[in-house]
């Protein structure tokens, strides 16, 4: 017998820590999609030899609570679990696997900043949770750094590609007559079809004045395009100096008005439904940053949008959301980066001009917002961002022919940027950056195109 672990057992570390878990379960033939919050602790049980995980999570309305021991059997030469808990035991065998930041353990599919994968090999039964294939953020709240591990492995993550999959382009902001754009639910659908697109949010005003109303998109779906039910919420009176606006996608139909004079509730309740919520064009209404740490509802936001069509047509320099993006990642908030057009119709440069590709599996409305929750998605005025792939400290990035390809972080970090591009005007489409600099802190990538015209990944937290 062994008296000490050996290396099978020590390359389970990088699973140990709490793990923060938000998405939602794959539809299945069976099952609609259902949102799974969880949190999982891994631990080393005495002596090192074993690992106890235990699930405190809720999938759908079920509340799920159980635990597993993973060992490692060195007869069979594999990783081997049983799990008891509300949804059944569940057993089964693994490999663990370096990989990107998706990881597997069971049936769980996760996005994580580890590069190790306990991949199911077998399995004698499991149950519910078990089941459910997850996709979706997972964040770490402590533990130790994978950097630790005792194991050292290559550690290639695809930021950009989690997983089968393809680029869908999506516009996830605009207006139709049901609030105060110029054209019908149905005509801004045909015009983004024809435009090339693939989905739009139709993200009309929710307001009193619009009587309370979610535009229903759902009835314009069609096999080749798809819709993300959706509107714009604001956090108070309009000419109020310090309300700010969000676009929500993911909303239920018969979403609830709010508590009369508190209209920043349902900023708060859009989250908690689940939606996606992006602060929209903080440039055009000038929110200082300084004032972030006191706006009701504000911690529901899960992105900035960091371009407005409109308004760069309109106001150009109050377009851009940059300072919003960078210094809310300064102040540690995990926002990811969005472009939207903003189109009310009416004038024809008012689209088609900022949006999404987001990587998703199919066209489903369900896999897309699971693809914007995950970051797993870039924004763009044109320059394509086809690959970010990280191994350790390096990150390569594969585009479209650009003039620059850019890698940055804010504050005092502005120093350590790098940038990519051809001294003689050419053109560069691929570029590899030290990540190191940037450690403890965050950056991003930014794509510049001969024209002039943008691309922006989401952050990156070294
Ligand atoms: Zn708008």
């Amino acid at each position: 017998m062994a008296t000490a672990p050996g290396p099978e057992q020590r390359r389970l570390e990088s699973l140990v820590g709490r793990w923060k878990t938000e998405g939602w379960t794959r539809e299945t033939p069976e099952a609609e999609a259902q949102r799974i919050g969880a949190f999982d602790t891994y631990e080393w049980l005495h002596g090192g030899f074993a690992l106890l995980h235990l699930v405190d999570a809720r999938v759908g309305d079920e509340k799920v609570d159980g635990a597993e021991i993973i060992g490692f059997d060195p007869e069979r030469g594999l990783y081997a679990t049983q799990y008891f808990g509300s949804d059944g035991p569940t057993a089964y065998e693994a490999e663990l696997e370096d990989q990107g930041r998706r990881c597997r353990v069971a049936d769980e599919e996760r996005e994580r900043p580890l590069h190790r994968h306990l991949r199911r090999r077998s399995q004698r039964h499991h149950g519910a949770l078990g089941a459910a294939r997850r996709s979706g953020k997972l964040a770490r709240l402590d533990g130790h750094h994978p950097h630790e591990a005792a194991d050292p492995v290559s550690e290639s993550q695809d930021l950009l590609r989690p997983g089968e999959g393809r680029f869908w382009r999506g516009n996830l902001h605009c207006h139709s007559d049901r609030s105060d754009g110029m054209r019908t639910p149905r005509e801004v659908v045909a015009a983004y079809r024809d435009a090339g697109y693939d989905f739009i949010a139709l993200s009309d005003h929710f307001e009193e004045q619009y009587g309370w109303r979610i535009t229903d998109t759902r009835d314009l779906r069609a096999d080749d395009f798809t819709t993300l039910v959706g509107a714009e919420l604001s956090s108070g009176p309009w000419s109020d100096r310090t309300t700010y606006w969000v676009a929500a996608m993911g909303l239920p139909v018969d979403f609830d008005t709010p508590p009369i004079g508190d209209p920043a509730e349902t900023i708060g309740w859009a989250h908690d439904a689940g939606a996606f919520v992006v602060l929209l064009h903080p440039g055009l209404n000038n929110l200082p940053l300084g004032v972030v740490d006191r706006l009701p509802a504000f911690e529901a936001v899960d992105a900035v949008e960091i371009y407005n069509h409109n308004t760069f047509r309109s106001q150009p320099d109050r377009a851009d959301g940059a300072y919003m993006v960078d210094g809310l990642l300064e102040r540690g908030r995990r926002i990811s980066i969005t472009a939207g057009d903003d189109a009310h119709f009416e004038y024809p440069g008012d689209r088609f001009g900022g949006w999404v590709e987001v990587w998703a599996e199919s066209l489903e409305p369900a896999a897309l917002l699971a693809g914007l929750k995950s970051g797993s998605y870039y924004a763009t005025q044109g320059p394509e961002i086809r690959r970010l792939d990280r191994d350790g400290e390096q990150l390569q990035v594969a585009t479209s022919p650009a003039h620059t390809i850019a890698l940055g972080g804010a504050g005092d970090r502005w120093l350590d940027a790098t940038t990519v591009l051809d001294k003689n005007g050419g053109l560069v489409s691929d570029a590899t950056f030290d990540l190191s600099a940037f450690r403890e802190s965050y950056c991003r990538v930014t794509v510049v195109d001969t024209d002039g015209r943008r691309a922006w990944s989401n952050p990156i937290w070294p």
